[in-house]
C-alpha cells in the first residue's frame, strides 16, 4: 500500500481520498502558495460557467473520454519523492469544494508532512466550512461586487453564485486562516465602477491582501471572444484605488 494513501479517510466525510477526481498535477511551483514550493493538484468538476473559464472541460464531474487525467495515488507517490523538498500542496480546480473527497485528501497530505492550500470561488460554503481547519492558506476568487447579484450572474451564468460566495466569505473571515482575494478582471463584464465596488468592499470587511489577474487574452470558448484589453484597463486612478485600500496588492497577468 502507497503510504498516507487511506489514512485520511473519512475526516468529517464518508469519503476516502481515493475517489479524489485528480484532473491534473503541477508538481512544482513557487507562485500558487504564498511563500511555500509546493505542487498543485486540480480537481475535476465546478458548478459555474465563468466568461473568461480557461478550463471549460473541467466544469463536468465526469472525466472526458480520451483526455489525460491524474489521480489520488499519483499526488502520493509525488509527494513521496519530494519529502524535503516540497513545503505544501494546493487543490485548485475547477472548484475543489465540489470534491466530497477532500476533506479526507487534505488531512492525509497534512498527515504525510505537508501544508495545505486551497484555490476557491466559494460555491459551496457547508464544503469550505467542513475543511477550513485543514487550511494553512486560501487563495478565494471575488468575481464580481459581493452584493450585487446579477453582476456575479453575468459572469458565472449562474444564478445563486454571489449568496454562495458571501456565506464562504464569512466562513473563511471568522476562521482566521490567511487568505489573498483574486479577481480577474476584464472590462465587458466588469467596468472599472464594478472592480472598485469589489475592491472596497473587501477592503471594508477585512481583505488585507488583493490580487487584480487581468484577462488580457481570453480564449472566449464558451460565449463569443471577450476582445483584448488595452494597457489603459484599469485606469492609473484606479491602480492608485487599488494599491491604497490593501496592505498587500499584485497585479498579475492572466494570458
Ligand atoms: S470558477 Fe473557475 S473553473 Fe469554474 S467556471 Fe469559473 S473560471 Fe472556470
Amino acid at each position: 500500500m502507497i503510504p498516507g494513501l487511506t489514512s485520511g479517510a473519512a475526516v468529517n466525510s464518508e469519503i476516502p481520498a481515493e475517489r479524489l477526481r485528480v484532473a491534473g498535477i503541477t508538481p512544482f511551483t513557487t507562485i500558487d502558495f504564498p511563500g511555500r514550493l509546493s505542487a498543485v493538484a486540480f480537481l475535476q468538476g465546478c458548478p459555474w460557467k465563468c466568461v473568461y473559464c480557461q478550463n471549460p472541460w473541467m466544469q463536468s464531474r465526469e472525466f472526458t473520454e480520451g483526455l489525460e487525467h491524474a489521480s489520488w495515488e499519483d499526488l502520493v507517490r509525488l509527494l513521496e519523492r519530494r519529502r524535503g523538498l516540497l513545503d505544501g500542496v494546493v487543490f485548485s480546480g475547477g472548484e475543489p469544494c465540489a470534491d466530497p473527497a477532500l476533506p479526507a485528501a487534505l488531512k492525509a497530505v497534512r498527515e504525510m508532512g505537508f501544508q495545505t492550500g486551497l484555490h476557491t470561488g466559494g460555491a459551496y460554503p457547508r464544503r469550505l466550512e467542513e475543511v477550513i481547519g485543514l487550511l494553512d492558506w486560501v487563495g478565494f476568487d471575488a468575481k464580481a461586487p459581493p452584493e450585487d447579484e446579477a453582476a456575479w450572474q453575468r459572469v458565472t451564468g449562474v444564478p445563486g453564485s454571489a449568496a454562495h460566495w458571501l456565506e464562504s466569505f464569512r466562513i473563511l473571515k471568522a476562521s482566521g486562516v490567511p487568505f489573498e482575494c483574486r479577481t480577474t478582471a476584464h472590462p465587458d463584464y466588469l467596468p472599472e465602477t464594478d472592480l472598485l465596488r469589489t475592491a472596497r468592499w473587501l477592503a471594508e470587511h477585512g481583505a488585507e491582501d488583493f490580487a487584480l489577474q487581468i484577462c488580457r487574452r481570453p480564449p472566449g470558448v464558451l460565449f463569443a471572444p471577450l476582445p483584448a484589453v488595452g494597457s489603459d484597463y484599469p485606469s492609473k486612478e484606479v491602480r492608485s484605488e487599488l494599491v491604497r485600500l490593501f496592505k498587500h496588492f499584485t497585479e498579475r497577468r492572466n494570458d
